[in-house]
């Protein structure tokens, strides 16, 4: 994986007026004095009671995957922290796993910008009115955060943990149960973890991206977070662009930014896309007129498709959908915990199918057979890896419907380079 030093960044179409160069204004590996006169001067406690609301007003979501209103879970997480008669209070962690292996927008903002990911999350424990707070990223990512932890006395209520290298070390439940048990698997999702999380205390899980704009609207206010993108998006992402490129990289964008014209701004030829793959391993495959969708929860739930944690995967014209799909998938096998029936028995399965469909080895109705797998996972784990693994399936099946009956009748249609 590289890590950039100084992460490009994009504008978008006929916004020019619009500073998009909000998560890295201090540039790159910010000490403390620089981030401070790129950002200003910032008191967690000062900024605390009007939080929620102004995170409310901002519309900013999670930029970890799911998309969740930032404010609903801070909201949920202090509803149940105020029920509480005996024990104590909640816990916040900045999650920075980025279990993703396309995914490196959150090791570029932990490498370049920790201290606004640190004022992030001092502020919400400051909501909430707690001082256990963590900041959980993988050990090569922790580096420059026990740097910028050092530099301030404000920091040093946070606790550091480093997460396994897996695709599922980030999911919320595995998250608390690597804190708490140094088992980085999922939990039954029996109870919110805003209910129940961690040593069973309200807790709040909030993607170290999402902790950056919260430290930019605590000190801005929601409207100059709505300054950047649209309405039903407003405020800027990290995106990482990844594959058949000339230039891979971490790009921060404005909301609602059309793929195609991320694409553009990243150096891609579109002449030369074949597919592009959106939100990574769990993501869904465009093509086509799907490229002039917007990046964003709204414009892309047309094709079914969501921005995840702005995860780009471009596939060139000379690679085959159904090859790239498969070794994909064989991968995500690979990577369950292993504590769920659709994950032991069903993703290998599923796995098989689709390597044998890419290497033309196919029996009769294999695209049919890779279906009812793929429903047959659906909804059926403790977390949703396997459903995850199942939507890419699907989606490759439609948007490679032309390769796929090539392949199920023994021909590839693609040359692989
Ligand atoms: S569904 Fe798979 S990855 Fe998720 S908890 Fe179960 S075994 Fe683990």
């Amino acid at each position: 994986m590289t890590i950039v030093d100084d992460a490009p960044l994009l504008g978008r179409e006929g916004a020019a007026l619009v500073d998009l160069n909000r998560l890295f204004a201090a540039g790159a590996t910010a000490d403390l004095s620089t981030h401070l006169r790129a950002h200003g001067a910032f008191d967690p406690r000062a900024v605390a009671p009007g939080l929620l609301r102004e995170l409310e007003r901002s519309g900013l979501s999670g930029r970890g995957g799911a998309g969740f209103a930032a404010w609903r879970k801070l909201e949920a997480t202090a509803n149940a922290a105020g029920e509480r008669v005996f024990g104590g209070s909640a816990a916040v962690i900045a999650n920075g796993a980025e279990g993703e292996p396309r995914s490196w927008k959150d090791a570029v903002l932990l490498h370049n910008a920790p201290h606004l990911v640190i004022d992030g999350l001092l502020a919400a424990g400051a909501a909430l009115g707690t001082s256990r707070l963590y900041l959980y990223a993988s050990e090569a990512r922790l580096d420059t955060v026990r740097a910028a932890v050092a530099e301030r006395q404000d920091a040093r209520i946070i606790t550091l943990v480093a997460s396994a290298d897996t695709f599922i070390s980030g999911e919320a439940s595995a998250v608390v149960n690597a804190i708490e048990n140094h088992d980085a698997r999922p939990r039954d999702h029996v109870r919110r973890l805003s209910e129940s999380g961690l040593r069973k205390r309200p807790t709040l899980v909030h993607n170290v991206e999402t902790l950056a704009h919260v430290a930019l609207i605590a000190r801005h206010g929601a409207d100059w977070f709505r300054g950047a993108g649209t309405v039903r998006d407003p405020g800027t992402r990290l995106v990482t662009v990844s594959g058949d490129v000339s230039r891979e990289g971490v790009f921060e964008i404005a909301g609602d930014m059309r793929v195609r014209d991320v694409l553009a701004a990243a150096g891609v030829d579109r002449d030369s896309v074949s597919a592009v793959l959106v939100g990574g391993y769990h993501g869904t495959w465009l093509r086509g007129n799907q490229l002039d969708l917007p990046l964003s929860a709204a414009g892309l739930a047309p094709a079914g498709a969501a921005p995840g944690a702005g995860v780009l995967i471009v596939l060139g014209r000379h690679r085959c959908g159904v090859a790239a799909t498969a070794d994909i998938v064989e991968y995500l096998a690979s990577e369950s915990a292993r504590q769920c029936g659709p994950c032991m028995f069903g993703l290998p399965a599923l796995a098989q199918r689709m390597s044998a469909l890419a290497a033309g080895r196919v029996q009769r109705d294999a695209v049919g057979e890779a279906a009812r797998l793929a429903d047959s996972v659906t909804g059926r784990g403790a977390c949703h890896h396997p459903d995850g693994t199942a939507r890419l399936v699907r989606s490759a099946l439609v948007a490679f419907a032309d390769d796929v009956e090539a392949h199920a009748s023994g021909r590839c249609t693609r040359a692989e380079a």
